[in-house]
């Protein structure tokens, strides 16, 4: 393969892997004093009812900008948080300030009563045996009910270390809070592990989604997702609508809920009960974006 390359491209591409790791490391020495610095903050996508057009509930996505660095996406610092183990008090500020943002909009009387926060998980939390404590105390901090707080988990996350995510989540759901299976699809768990976890909702991964009226193949993947959430009693939701002819089939084959930049984009705070009160408003059928 390198002896293919014109000469010197070899060393071109060393200096860039030196550049990417210079980052990598840049990105790991600064992650744990960035969100005291307030260089962290959470947007908020919502999830909507296909029936209503209603707001079902607010996913939490979290947001690093990089004093040097610019904007840095989750799915690169989340993984290195993880590896040093920064991602537990990281995890717990996120959920503290999305209840935080969500005890807020509760006090104004635009944002529905029944919507719902969502918070994303990652596998080192799920594997702490003081997460569920955090939770708790977290909830009752900011006078949150347990059922109102629905927390993803990934297929992959949770066949990591089974026993342990499924000791979790059991003590989890117990305490009333809901479990939702994110990016379903895209793991390899076998139907018959699926059916040992004690979920609510299954979010079926956006690619399966991107292939909604496709083809009729592609149409009918999804259509059996659909098929094997209702078996297991699961309510779903289609991540990744984009398209209103996505949304349209979605809804035809009667998909609980939808989200995706078709619908709305993740929102500031400050911005979310504004957005619920006119998807509550009486043209109650989800409107796509233009
Ligand atoms: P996820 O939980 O599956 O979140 C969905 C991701 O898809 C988000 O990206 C969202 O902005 C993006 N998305 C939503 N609708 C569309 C669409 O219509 N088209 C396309 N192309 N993308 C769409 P984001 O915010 O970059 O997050 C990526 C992943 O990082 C998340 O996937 C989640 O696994 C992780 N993540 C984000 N925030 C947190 C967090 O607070 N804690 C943990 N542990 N993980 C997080
Ligand atoms: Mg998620
Ligand atoms: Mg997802
Ligand atoms: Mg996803």
């Amino acid at each position: 393969e390198a002896k293919r390359r014109a000469p010197g491209t070899l060393r071109v591409f060393d200096a860039e892997m030196r550049e990417e790791e210079r980052l990598r490391m840049q990105v790991a020495a600064d992650l744990p004093r960035a969100a005291e610095r307030a260089e962290m903050r959470l947007v908020y996508q919502p999830i909507v009812r296909t029936r209503s057009g209603g707001t079902e509930s607010l996913e939490a996505l979290v947001r690093w900008d990089h004093p040097e660095l610019g904007s840095i996406p989750p799915d690169r610092f989340i993984p290195l948080a993880e590896a040093s183990g920064q991602i537990i008090p990281l995890g717990a500020w996120i959920l503290d300030r999305a209840l935080e943002a969500y005890a807020g909009w509760r006090r104004d009387p635009r944002f529905p009563r029944d919507a719902a926060l969502s918070v994303n998980l990652s596998r080192r939390q799920l594997a702490d045996p003081g997460f569920c404590r955090t939770a708790s105390t977290l909830l009752a901090k900011h006078g949150v009910p347990a059922s109102r707080l629905h927390l993803e988990v990934t297929e992959r996350e949770v066949m990591d270390e089974p026993e342990a995510a499924l000791r979790t989540l059991a003590k989890l759901r117990a305490g009333g809070i809901r479990i939702d299976l994110d990016d379903f699809g895209t793991g390899q768990s076998s139907l018959a592990a699926l059916h040992r976890f004690p979920l609510d909702v299954l979010k079926i991964d956006r690619a399966f989604v991107s292939g909604l009226g496709v083809d009729a193949t592609r149409t009918a993947v999804f259509r059996g997702v659909l098929d094997l959430a209702r078996t297991l009693r699961l309510e779903v939701v289609a991540e990744g609508i984009e398209t209103p002819l996505q949304l349209e089939i979605a809804t035809s084959l009667r998909c609980d809920f939808v989200q995706g930049f078709g619908l709305s984009r993740p929102l500031r705070p400050e911005d979310v009960p504004a957005f619920c009160h006119a998807a509550a408003g009486g043209l109650n059928r989800p409107r796509l974006a233009a």
